[in-house]
């Protein structure tokens, strides 16, 4: 214990200029202006489940009267190695004697006692992650006495058996098992299923035993002092901000380690008081569809954590309507209020004790990424919010998330046909998940950082279990509703959650599922469908989401468009691609790599008959000629599905030897051929080709015959592509389609490089116009993808019209790390341990490249003033990067086609926070 217990002092004997630990829920006027009239600081003061109830309170909605302990005071306590800071607990007593004016009952009182429950909050809501302690206060003599009060003695001791295990669980930090196993033993000795069925000698007997469990746990007896109770409860609140679950959780949320948490201590009022009593939480919308319609669970007499724990399955939220009408009206009226109020989906808590509603709690509730969605479009639509707020409100990662892959319909079908469907449950966050089973969280987390996909399998979830929940892939529980734990950890995180299925039999100790015959262990593959709650054993197939029926994403990313500066183009190298693009609302093709054409079956052998040909030999025009006719159909098709729009076509970029046969393959077939010595053609053939990769082996291909160097020795290849180009574009204009190509040349060191480039380009492109009679309006530019090239950029765009930032080569040539080498090896390990803030790759470097981006935009603008500016690597589609492109003044971003939906909110969020 940190501080004795002091009787409490009249407020006078208190020196006049102590500072506030302690505030009642009626001060938030006093606390408003006492720090400016600033909400976030009052949130950062009293938490945001505390200044929920203090704004609650002075809306005249009805909450139970308490106070509540600053975060301020958490930190002095931390701070203070584990000591209240003065006066603190002399402002907890004096408080405490106001709240029981206001509750017309006593702490500590045996004739009228106040019972009150104390809950940590923080600034930003950590669900189920700190600590709470229920029914704070009761002891033998106070139970006794409300069991005379209250005629209840049912009522009064699973009141008090609560007590003694959540104050053992949280204050004493005793396992939940023993309590757990001592009371399923109670009932199946009673033979019956569910608490409700256990009558008040049950509960008593539960209570005494309970006490005899903590006795053995904690080394002491459960405490007499109500004031000693609500000392050591607030005292592991203040611990439990430093907890291993909290910490990660504040890891995986980004929520600063240094805000500290709240307490509220607040009259308890019971849901358990018998029928005309009842507890539920709901959401203002539909937290999973964001439909605008009261969505939530209740249970009649049960406590507040029946509900969340999922130990109960509890009831919709509608048939209140039924079980007391009054109430319910006035619940949906006060629910509608405070959506108002606070402009946004709220989560509340409520608690009917005796038919008189009362509200526990508000807070802007977790959504799915869809609900975000169009509860945004829809506040605005409402005129709640505006349309910035409402882009804002959605994250370029609930976008990310809303287009991931669902399960293929017909997959489903043909699953269920066969067997595999094996049960069902409350689609509680929806995404379509494939992971092997893992039957605890310390196995899934372990599985899930090797990079393997998880689903997590538990009965229910607890706040322990979030390390793992993060770290899978799906979650599966066969108990609770739409609003247990694991349902609502699952949603914030995007992770796809069936609960509450209850026909499966989760064996956590032998670590197997069971339904019926069938067996699932751990290690085998499950299929969760979080959008319709269905379970599949083996892995089901997924497809591409549909963006054309997102409507209400297409609605908010259509306002998004017209709060951005940046572009935002597609890296595209087929049609097919370029057609998704447009239809995910690129505005152009910011890469087409036209070196994944040659990849194709038919292509590969042509192209390495070019490769093996002489330079200007007779051999090479013959091959070029024959993929200029494939080149010639790709370019039209791509110039076709962007009619009107930039496209940007890199010439080919990689070494040569990639589009050889690997050598080893060769020896080993020549060897065979040599063994068997029948085929000696085919055995020249193969010794020849050998040679030839062996002529095109390099100890560096990333640093060398690639991109202008290629294009530069091998000019009759550029011709070929140039040609391809211009013939498609000019054919196209013909045809009426408008055609904007933009031609770039890849790996440039030297400004003498773009202009021999140049001058090839342009006489090619002036054969062919010539020829066709059309005149096609056309830039060259370069990719900036070496530092030299960022260096000397005012020199590179006397050449260029345009710069492409290659930032995935511009990346590693400025760390001198090879990605395929590092990312496997070092990279993630370095990323780790804190030598990088993060993958350089995947985050783009604004330190170093990001230095270079700057320099090479201002010396090249310096030159050319409308030079375009642009980002092609794959940072074009990260949110922080295309932040940082905004200050940059880019005129665009390109990324892959799924990505550019979510590159236009990054694009108009980096526009609206400046
Ligand atoms: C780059 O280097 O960023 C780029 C777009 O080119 P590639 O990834 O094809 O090397
Ligand atoms: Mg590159």
């Amino acid at each position: 214990m940190a501080v004795a217990v002091v009787p409490p002092k009249k407020r006078s004997q208190q020196t006049l200029v102590s500072k506030r630990w302690v505030f009642l829920f009626d001060e938030v006027e006093q606390v408003e202006e006492s720090l400016g009239g600033s909400w976030d600081k009052v949130r950062a003061l009293l938490g945001g489940k505390g200044s929920g109830l203090f704004d609650m309170t002075r809306a005249g909605v009805p909450v139970p009267p308490g106070l509540t302990i600053t975060t301020e005071a958490c930190n002095a306590y931390l701070a203070n190695g584990g000591k209240f800071p003065e006066n603190m607990w002399d402002q907890v007593l004096e408080a405490l004697k106001e709240v029981e004016k206001k509750a017309g009952k006593k702490f500590n009182d045996v004739e009228n006692p106040l019972l009150v429950s104390v809950r940590s909050g923080a600034k930003f809501s950590m669900p189920g992650m700190m600590d709470t302690v229920l029914n704070l206060g009761m002891n033998d003599t106070i139970a006794e006495s409300m069991v005379k009060l209250t005629g209840d003695e049912r009522f009064v001791y699973d009141a008090y058996r609560r007590l003694v295990q959540m104050f053992g669980s949280v204050v004493m930090g005793i396992a939940d098992e023993p309590f757990e196993e001592y009371l399923t033993s109670v009932k199946r000795a009673r033979g019956v299923k569910s608490d409700v069925e256990l009558n008040a000698d049950d509960w008593k007997e539960i209570t005494a035993e309970f006490k005899i469990i903590y006795r053995a746990e904690a080394g002491e007896e459960f405490s007499q002092d109500p004031y000693h109770q609500l000392e050591l409860a607030v005292e592991a609140v203040f611990k439990s901000w430093n907890g291993k679950r909290a910490i990660d959780y504040r890891n995986a949320a980004n929520i600063p380690h240094d805000l500290g948490t709240a307490v509220n201590i607040q009259t308890m009022v019971f849901g358990n008081m018998g029928e005309g009593s009842g507890t539920g939480v709901a959401f203002t919308r539909n937290p999973a569809t964001g439909e605008k319609k009261l969505f939530g669970d209740f249970l009649m007499n049960a406590q507040g954590e029946d509900v969340v724990a999922g130990i109960r399955t509890p009831v919709p939220i509608a048939g209140l309507e039924k079980e007391n009408p009054a109430v319910y009206e006035q619940f949906v009226d006060i629910a509608s209020k405070l959506e108002h109020h606070y402009r946004n989906m709220q989560d509340v808590e409520f608690t009917i004790e005796r038919g008189k509603l009362w509200m526990l709690q508000t807070r802007d509730g977790k959504r799915t990424a869809r609900a975000a969605v169009r509860i945004a479009v829809e506040m605005a639509q409402e005129e709640v919010i505006n349309r910035e707020e409402a882009v804002l409100r959605v994250t370029p990662q609930n976008v990310i998330q809303l287009l991931h892959p669902q399960f293929d319909d017909l997959a489903k079908a043909a699953a269920k046909k066969n067997g595999r469907l094996i049960g069902t449950g409350v689609n509680a966050s929806p995404g379509a998940a494939v992971g092997v089973a893992a039957f605890d969280a310390d196995l899934a987390e372990k599985w899930g950082k090797a990079k393997r996909a998880v689903i997590m399998v538990r009965p229910e979830t607890k706040p322990d279990d979030v390390h793992g929940m993060l770290a899978s892939s799906g979650i599966l529980t066969s108990h609770g509703g739409a609003t247990s734990h694991a349902a609502v950890v699952a949603r914030q995180f995007g992770v796809p959650c069936v609960c509450g299925a209850e026909a499966l039999n989760i064996d956590v100790r032998n670590r197997v599922l069971t339904v019926g015959d069938l067996t699932v262990r751990e290690g085998d593959t499950l299929s969760v469908d979080g959008s319709t709650g269905e379970v599949f054993v083996g892995e089901i197939e997924r497809i591409e989401p549909n963006f054309s029926k997102e409507t209400y994403l297409i609605k908010l990313l259509s306002w998004a468009d017209t709060f951005r500066r940046l572009g935002v183009y597609a890296n595209a190298d087929y049609p097919v691609d370029a057609r998704r693009a447009r239809e995910y609302g690129a505005e152009g093709v910011g890469l087409c790599r036209t070196e994944h054409m040659f990849f194709q079956e038919e292509r590969l052998p042509i192209v390495q008959a070019m490769i093996l040909s002489e330079a200007g030999s007779e051999e090479e025009t013959r091959n070029l000629e024959k993929l200029l006719v494939f080149q010639h159909d790709d370019f039209y098709g791509i110039f076709k599905a962007m009619d009107g729009q930039p496209v940007i076509i890199r010439l080919l970029d990689p070494p040569l030897h990639e589009f050889m046969p690997d050598h080893e393959q060769l020896a080993l077939r020549a060897a065979g051929l040599r063994l068997m010595g029948d085929r000696p053609n085919e055995l020249t053939r193969v010794e020849e080709l050998m040679h030839a990769v062996e002529g095109l082996k390099e100890f560096n291909p990333m640093l060398g015959l690639r991109g202008c160097r290629l294009g530069i020795e091998r000019p009759a290849l550029t011709a070929m592509q140039v040609r391809a180009i211009f013939e498609a574009a000019c054919q196209l204009q013909k045809e009426g389609i408008q055609v904007h190509p933009e031609i770039m040349v890849a790996v440039t060191n030297h400004e003498n490089e773009v202009k021999i480039m140049r001058e090839l380009i342009e006489k090619v492109a002036t054969e062919v116009m010539t020829r066709t009679g059309e005149t096609v309006v056309y830039k060259i530019g370069t990719m900036i993808e070496l530092p030299r090239a960022a260096i000397i950029a005012d020199k590179m765009a006397e050449y260029s019209e345009f710069f492409s930032f290659g930032t995935n080569d511009l990346t590693q040539t400025t760390y001198g790390i090879s990605r395929d080498d590092a990312e496997g090896k070092f990279l993630l390990d370095y990323v780790e341990r804190g030598l990088l803030p993060s993958n350089p790759f995947q985050i783009l470097d604004e330190e170093g490249v990001g230095y270079l981006i700057k320099l090479a935009v201002e010396r090249g603008r310096k030159v050319r003033p409308e030079l375009e500016v642009g980002i092609c690597g794959e940072h074009g589609g990260e949110p922080n990067s295309i932040a940082f492109c905004h200050r940059a003044g880019l005129n665009y971003v390109s990324c892959s086609p799924f990505r550019v939906p979510v590159a236009r909110l990054a694009a108009a969020h980096a526009a609206l926070k400046g």
